[in-house]
């Protein structure tokens, strides 16, 4: 599950960002890639399980799923993937190069005073 990995990151990206301000994490808002293979659910699930006892814990994760986009190998344009593989709309090459949408980013962090 790589989800699990994945809120482990995420948790220690916010310590970081935190420092050593004492606060409690109320919302996490993210942007997944629809071509990054991180199912929300999952995400949701692993991260409850990972900020157990942390500052994190109870956190609400809002996540909005962002296109992904490529260029296509075969004639060149750019064009929106969807899921994981993509099919030019143009010529039909299926694959093309990712460009974008294969991440995640932490867009905020809502946090309150403890
Ligand atoms: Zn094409």
């Amino acid at each position: 599950m790589h989800e699990l990995a994945i809120a482990r990151d995420l948790l220690h990206i916010i310590d970081r960002t935190l420092g050593a301000d004492n606060v409690r994490v109320l919302r996490i808002d993210l942007a997944v890639g629809a071509a990054s293979g991180i199912a929300a659910d999952a995400l949701r699930f692993a991260f409850g399980v990972i900020a157990e006892g942390t500052r994190a814990h109870g956190a609400e994760l809002s996540i909005a799923a962002s296109p992904a986009r490529g260029r296509c190998v075969g004639c060149g344009i750019l064009f929106e993937f969807e899921g994981m593989i993509g099919v030019c709309p143009a010529c039909g090459k299926l694959g093309g190069e990712l460009l974008a949408g294969d991440g995640m980013m932490l867009r905020a962090i809502e946090v309150a005073d403890v």
